[in-house]
């Protein structure tokens, strides 16, 4: 079987699923900011997952969605106008999850990625980097590496005692911090 190549025909960029929003971390959100701004492009983001601490009071979200269908970035020709600086989970796409033993799953085939056989890629049990390539499966991996170290220092601030932490369905009103800003303030 072949391997994946990017066609660059910004259908992942054009749609970012069910839920509209293209997942970043906060410093990539401080980054897109900046881009915005310098490229005069209006963008919007929103907190997703929000949770609250009952210990603090203290508000905040696990990631932030950068609102668009399409992505405010791509451009009339279906290129990212930020491709050198694009945000982790877009190098990173269309892997959706590197599992311990190194096997894959990816988003490929319901993200409208069509123009590669993704399952056929998993059948074929050869390794995601042979597949996708270094850049991708390397910011996958630090998505989860990221992710990984947030949620250990969450467990463990529960583990002290020093959080409890309940999900947020309604937050239109609320002042509400990202993840990594909480936790400095709660470390701190
Ligand atoms: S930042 Fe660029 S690569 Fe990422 S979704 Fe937007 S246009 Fe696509
Ligand atoms: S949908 Fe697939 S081929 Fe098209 S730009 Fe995205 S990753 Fe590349």
């Amino acid at each position: 079987m072949r391997n994946f190549e990017c066609k660059s025909c910004g259908k992942c960029c054009n749609d970012f699923g069910s839920m509209g929003t293209l997942p970043l971390f906060n410093e990539e959100k401080e980054r897109y900011e900046r881009l915005a701004k310098k490229l005069e492009i209006d963008i919007e983001f929103v907190h997703e997952n929000v949770m609250m601490d009952e210990e603090t009071g203290i508000v905040f979200s696990a990631n932030w969605g950068l609102k668009g269908d399409p992505c405010p970035f791509l451009n009339n020709d279906n290129k990212c106008i930020i491709y050198e600086e694009r945000a982790l989970i877009c190098k990173s796409f269309p892997i959706e999850k590197i599992n311990i033993d190194g096997s894959y799953l990816n988003l490929g085939n319901f993200m409208h990625c069509d123009n590669f056989n993704h399952q056929e890629a998993i059948d074929s049990k050869k390794k995601s980097i042979d597949i996708y390539g270094e850049e991708c499966v390397s910011s996958r991996e630090e998505i989860q590496r990221r992710q990984k170290n947030i949620s250990e220092k969450i467990n463990a601030l529960i583990t002290l005692g020093k959080i409890k932490l309940k999900k947020v369905e309604k937050f239109y009103s609320l002042d509400i911090l990202s993840i990594e800003t909480f936790i400095e303030n709660i470390v701190l």
